[in-house]
């Protein structure tokens, strides 16, 4: 499906859903924003998934230099060329969590006149950051409440997490399937099931994804292809990195980005109040790539490849991104290396890189590993 098709069948469903009385929040934080306290206000999360084309990118440099990310720029280009989808937005909703982000926010806000909400991320993990981090959701709620004129209950808060903790426990059943009896799924497909959370909502992927689980049995193994694990940036709509990656015969089984299922490993559960539990669950997203040069990520990722037996890594970098560069300079590399595990760096600007550049990079490291 492209930009096109999303716009045609979406758009109609967003203005429904606006119809009912909910308001629509744009989200460009990569997996970080906490979508439960926007479901439990009542409101819809609408992730701004669509970036990865050639277009809106290039579009994108009237607002931000061209050493901004391409994945900012074509956020805000879709803004430029009156995407319809985005201008059902009532709000936009951003973190500090990147320079790609805070700018990309700033300028939506200020030239599309939309109303923006923002939220920071503690940059560590320890007991006082898990303090800021409760605070800060604690201000989220009460803009949340002001800009919608209600009040969020800690039990609406606590259904709404038991709501995203029943897709995350599907979500991990198919990841379960997939090791033990797999892959059933290729690397796109995976990837078009969290694009359906993006776009359509929490409530329509759980229904899409029970249904998914009742059909798996009948496909038929991948069997064919060496097993990739891809980390590093996300997949936005419209960037065919996995789809270029499996065309040439390997298999994206795991994904630990954001558009990956590996991203939604755990749940919020109870665990303390609601509050306290959802700050504790944003914290430790080890694999948003927040926590610059966490050696736990460092341990997961070969974690994760070894227990799934696979046979490369491909790192993919969006051109410019200010999260991924010290993440992944020398530490990542020495680290695949010290454990002999075969690793290939993807760099991308949606609107310069060429599909045959990157088509011979893989090609090779696939003779590589093969
Ligand atoms: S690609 Fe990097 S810099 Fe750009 S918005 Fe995403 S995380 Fe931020």
């Amino acid at each position: 499906m492209n930009v096109n098709e999303i716009e045609a069948l979406l758009v109609p469903y967003l203005r429904k859903i606006k119809a009912s009385g909910k308001k629509l929040y744009g989200i460009l934080a990569h997996g970080l924003i906490p979508e439960e306290l926007i479901y439990a206000a009542g409101g819809f999360p609408l992730r701004l998934i669509l970036a990865g084309d050639k277009n809106p990118s290039t579009k994108g440099i009237e607002y931000l230099t061209s050493a901004t990310c391409s994945f900012a720029r074509a956020t805000i280009g879709h803004f430029e060329l009156k995407n319809e989808l985005y201008s059902e937005l009532d709000a936009i909703i951003g973190g500090n969590y990147c320079n790609g982000e805070l700018c990309a926010i700033e300028l939506i806000s200020e030239y599309f006149n939309i109303p923006k909400l923002s939220i920071v991320f503690p940059s560590t993990k320890n007991e006082f950051a898990l303090k800021f981090m409760v605070a800060e959701l604690d201000h989220f709620k009460q803009d949340l409440e002001r800009f919608g004129g209600i009040q969020i209950s800690d039990e609406q808060l606590q259904n709404a997490i038991e709501r995203y903790d029943t897709e995350r426990d599907l979500i991990q059943e198919i990841v379960k399937i997939q090791s033990e009896r797999g892959p059933f799924l290729s690397g796109s497909e995976s990837l078009d099931l969290m694009y359906r959370h993006f776009l359509y909502g929490v409530d329509s992927s759980i229904e899409h994804l029970k249904q998914v689980i009742k059909e798996l049995p009948n496909k038929q193994s991948l069997s064919k292809g060496k097993k990739i694990l891809f980390a590093g940036n996300g997949v936005a709509f419209g960037d065919n990195i996995i789809q270029l990656i499996e065309r040439q015969g390997l298999i994206v089984t795991k994904n630990l980005t954001w558009t990956g299922l590996d991203y939604y490993n755990s749940l919020v559960g109870r665990n303390g109040t609601p509050l306290t539990a959802l700050a504790r669950y944003y914290i430790n997203a080890e694999n948003s790539g927040r926590m610059v040069l966490s050696t736990d990520y460092f341990k997961n990722l070969t974690r994760i490849y070894e227990e799934n037996d696979l046979d490369g890594v491909i790192f993919y970098i969006i051109k410019h991104c200010s999260i991924i560069p010290s993440l992944i300079s020398m530490n990542l590399k020495a680290h695949l290396k010290s454990k002999e595990i075969p690793y290939l760096e993807l760099e991308r600007d949606y609107s310069l890189t060429s599909e045959a550049q990157l088509l011979t990079r893989i090609q090779a490291f696939k003779e590589m590993i093969e």
